[in-house]
C-alpha cells in the first residue's frame, strides 16, 4: 500500500482545524482514496492557542478508533512557514507529501486529481489557485524538469515555491532533503 503524508504546517489555526479534519477525512474514507495509507503530518509552528490540543484531543480519537492519520511535530517557537514545512519534509519517508496550508483556501478536493497525476508519473504536481474565485488548474512536471528547477533557483526560493498546494514523489522529497541538509547552518 503507498503511505500518503499530507503536510500541514500550522500556526494559530484552532478555528479551522475541525472543518480540515471533516474534509480531509471525507476526502481519504472514500473508495478511491482508501487504498492509501495515510498520515496528516501536522508541525505546530509555535502557536499561542489551541492549535496543539486540538490536533492531540484528534489522535486520541484515532487510537481509539484504531485509525491512526493524525501525527504532530510540536516546534519551540514560531519559526515561520518554511521552517515549518522543511522540519515535516525532513520527517516524511512516504511515497508522495502533499502540501497543505491548514486555512482550507485550497480545496482538498482536488488531491484525487494530483493522486492521479502522479500515478500516470509526474513526481511534481501543483494546483495554483486561479484569479477568478473558487476554480483552479493543476499543473505538472516531470522529475527531469523538477531537478533543472532545483538546480537553479536559491535556496530560499526552493522553500518558497513548496509553499503552494502540491504533490511531491518521493524522488523530490529526497532532493529536498539534501539540498535542505546542504544549505542547514
Ligand atoms: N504558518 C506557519 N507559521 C507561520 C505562519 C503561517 O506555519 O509563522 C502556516 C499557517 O498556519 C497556514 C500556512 O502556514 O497553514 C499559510 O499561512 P497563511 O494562511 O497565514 O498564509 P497566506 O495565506 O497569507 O499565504
Ligand atoms: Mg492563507
Amino acid at each position: 500500500m503507498k503511505k500518503i503524508t499530507i503536510l500541514i504546517p500550522a500556526y494559530n489555526e484552532e478555528e479551522v482545524l475541525q472543518p480540515l479534519f471533516e474534509r480531509l477525512n471525507s476526502l481519504t474514507n472514500s473508495k478511491e482514496m482508501k487504498k492509501y495509507s495515510w498520515e496528516y503530518l501536522f508541525v505546530n509552528d509555535g502557536s499561542r492557542d489551541n492549535t496543539v490540543s486540538i490536533i492531540k484531543a484528534e489522535i486520541e480519537k484515532e487510537n481509539k478508533s484504531k485509525n491512526r492519520k493524525t501525527s504532530l511535530i510540536d516546534l519551540s517557537r514560531n519559526f515561520g512557514k518554511e521552517r515549518a514545512m522543511a522540519a515535516g519534509i525532513d520527517a516524511c519517508n512516504s511515497d508522495a507529501l502533499i502540501f497543505i496550508d491548514a486555512d482550507l483556501q485550497d480545496p482538498p478536493e482536488l488531491i484525487p486529481e494530483m493522486i492521479n497525476l502522479w500515478n500516470e508519473g509526474y513526481d511534481d504536481v501543483y494546483a495554483k489557485r486561479n484569479s477568478r474565485a473558487g476554480e483552479s488548474f493543476v499543473k505538472k512536471f516531470t522529475s527531469k524538469m523538477y531537478y533543472n528547477v532545483i538546480q537553479s533557483v536559491s535556496d530560499i526560493q526552493i522553500q518558497k515555491d513548496t509553499g503552494d498546494f502540491r504533490l511531491l514523489d518521493k524522488k523530490c522529497i529526497d532532493a529536498l532533503k539534501s539540498v535542505q541538509e546542504k544549505t542547514r547552518n
